[in-house]
C-alpha cells in the first residue's frame, strides 16, 4: 500500500483561499491523481499556521500574516470528503500547551509535527523580502544552526506529540545556497536521536526534498537508518502543494526504501497505526 499523508490542498501563496482550493473539485483532482499513482491512502495536512486558532499558540509575524481559516470547518469538510484528516503543526518548544489546546478534542487521524523554526526564525526562508528580518541564514555558523535543528528535532519527537515527524532533516533544503556543515553529518542527527528513540513517533520520508535545491529526499539515508535502527517506523508522503506533485517521485522512493530494508509503511487512522506492506 501506498501512502501520501503530508499534502495540502493548496500553494502557499497569496490568494490561495479556503474558499477557492477546499472544494469538491479540487479534491477531485487530488483523488484522480492519487488513483493514477496507486496511491491508495490519502490525507491531508493543512499547515497550522492558516488557522486563526493558532494565534493562540503564538502571535508571531508568520502567524498572524497567514491565519485566516476556521479549523473546524477545516476538519469538517476534509472529513465530509473522505480524506485522512492530519494537521503540520510547528513543533514550538515551551509552547507544548497551547499547541495541544488546538490538538485536542479534533479528529484528526494523525498529527505531523514540523520543526519550521528555531527561535523567532524559519529554517526553510531564505531570501524572501518580506521575511529577509528573521532569515537565519544570514551570517549564520551552519554548525550552530545544524545542532539546534537536530536538537530541537529530537525534543519534537519526545514530546509525543506528533504521529508522524515530519521532513526530518530540513535544514539542508537549500543545499549549497547557504553555508553548510563539511564531513559526516551523523554528527548532528545523533543530536536527534535519544529524542526519537525514545519516542512512538514515525519518520516520514517526503519526496519534497527532490523538488528543493538540495535535491534529495528528505531524510538522509544515513538519518533514516539511524531512525531504523531506534525501530522507528517509516511514513511516506510528498509534501504535495498541487495535485501534479502528488506522489511525486515515488517510484524513486519505494526503490530507495526496499534499497534500506523497509518493507512497511505506516497507516494512520483516529491517530492509531499500523504498518502496512509496501504495494
Ligand atoms: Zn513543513
Ligand atoms: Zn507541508
Amino acid at each position: 500500500m501506498l501512502t501520501d499523508y503530508h499534502v495540502h490542498l493548496r500553494p502557499d501563496q497569496e490568494g490561495s483561499t479556503a474558499e477557492s482550493y477546499f472544494t469538491s473539485a479540487n479534491v477531485d483532482r487530488y483523488r484522480e491523481a492519487a488513483d493514477e499513482r496507486g496511491i491508495a491512502e490519502l490525507g491531508v495536512a493543512e499547515h497550522i499556521h492558516r488557522f486563526v486558532q493558532s494565534l493562540d499558540v503564538w502571535r508571531h509575524p508568520w502567524y498572524r500574516y497567514w491565519a485566516q481559516d476556521d479549523i473546524d470547518a477545516y476538519c469538517d469538510f476534509v472529513r465530509s470528503h473522505g480524506l485522512k484528516l492530519g494537521i503540520e503543526a510547528d513543533f514550538l518548544p515551551d509552547r507544548e500547551d497551547r499547541i495541544a489546546n488546538v490538538l485536542d478534542g479534533r479528529p484528526w487521524d494523525y498529527v505531523v509535527g514540523s520543526v519550521h523554526f528555531m527561535g523567532e526564525d524559519a529554517v526553510d526562508v531564505h531570501g524572501e523580502p518580506d521575511w529577509e528580518a528573521w532569515d537565519i541564514w544570514r551570517g549564520a555558523d551552519p554548525e550552530r544552526v545544524w545542532s539546534r535543528y537536530f536538537e530541537t528535532l529530537g525534543e519534537a519527537a519526545r514530546t509525543g506529540m506528533f504521529d508522524i515527524l515530519a521532513h526530518p532533516d530540513l535544514v539542508k533544503l537549500f543545499g549549497n545556497r547557504v553555508p553548510a556543515p563539511d564531513g559526516d553529518l551523523r554528527r548532528f542527527y545523533e543530536r536527534a536521536m535519544d529524542g526519537i528513540a525514545d519516542s512512538d513517533v514515525a519518520v516520514e520520508v517526503s519526496t519534497a526534498g527532490l523538488r528543493k535545491p538540495v535535491r534529495e529526499m528528505y531524510p538522509a539515508a544515513p538519518f533514516l537508518k539511524m531512525c531504523l535502527e531506534a525501530g522507528r517506523p517509516v511514513a511516506l508522503s510528498s509534501d504535495a502543494h498541487t495535485p501534479e506533485q502528488l506522489g511525486y517521485e515515488y517510484e524513486r522512493a519505494v526503490e530507495w526504501l526496499s534499497d534500506l530494508g523497509v518493507k512497511e509503511l505506516a497507516v494512520f487512522e483516529d491517530r492509531g497505526r499500523r504498518l502496512e506492506p509496501i504495494g
